[in-house]
């Protein structure tokens, strides 16, 4: 039986999703709730993690110990680093990366020491489906790498240095952190990402007038995919 993990890292990116859950009960841990039930017809578990690596890890590390989740998708809002994609639109990782780990005095810069990987790769199954789902609802969208640091980014400089140095398509906090969890456990995963700003300039004033919109975009994409699965 497969159980769908669906982890967002704020409430506006679950509120949706849990709005919509049926035969939904609520177990707490660590101080996050896992909402468990179904969505679209299918058996899922659906969580706000928090923002950043560690919750982020967290709650996934969870979610396939406790509640025995089958694949997890990441679904939220994030910077653009690319003119391909502009506020609403949406970024499907092929893989992530961890633009703040640097253990460069030795390896490259990104390195995840102990699985030795820069790009953690998703999940090729999901991302097809995903790619398919966002043509079929007309939405601008590209599959590419999503890097993920504990930094809200917010200077060309920054912004500049990760595209250069991992090719990413868009830049926010979580959803390498599940990758790598996903990818030491064997665990299906993907992110689903729609842009709430530029990553660079206005981008506070971007952030707060465009998050709402940009969450409930991905939520849709979300429920679309669950959809034409079932
Ligand atoms: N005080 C805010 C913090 C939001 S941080 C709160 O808790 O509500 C920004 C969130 O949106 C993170 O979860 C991150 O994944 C995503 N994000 C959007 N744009 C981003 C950017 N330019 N850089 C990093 N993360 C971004």
């Amino acid at each position: 039986m497969q159980i769908t993990g669906i982890i967002g890292a704020m409430d506006v990116e679950v509120a949706i999703l849990r709005s919509m859950m049926k035969n939904a009960r609520t177990e707490t841990v660590s101080g996050i709730d896992f909402i468990i039930g179904s969505l679209e017809g299918r058996r899922v578990v659906l969580a706000r993690s928090g923002v950043g690596k560690v919750f982020a890890a967290l709650c996934a590390q969870t979610m396939i110990l406790k509640f025995g989740v089958t694949e997890i998708v990441n679904s939220g809002v994030a910077g653009t680093l690319t003119p391909e994609l502009h506020i609403g639109d949406v970024a499907i990782s092929t893989a992530c990366v961890q633009h703040d780990m640097d253990t460069s005095a030795g390896d490259p810069v990104g390195l995840i020491s102990g699985i030795n990987m820069i790009e953690l790769p998703a999940d090729t199954k999901i991302a097809d489906e995903l790619d398919r789902v966002c043509a079929a609802a007309n939405v601008n969208h590209r599959l590419g790498v999503i890097a993920s640091g504990d930094q809200f980014v917010h200077t060309t400089e920054r912004r500049v240095w990760i595209v250069s140095t991992f090719n990413a398509s868009a830049v926010e906090m979580e959803a390498a952190a599940i990758a790598q969890v996903c990818f030491v456990n064997k665990i299906p995963f993907a992110a689903i990402r729609v842009i709430s700003d530029e990553a660079s300039g206005d981008v506070k004033i971007d952030y707060m007038t465009f998050v709402k919109a940009a969450a409930a975009t991905s939520s849709d994409i979300a429920l679309r995919w669950l959809r034409a699965r079932a």
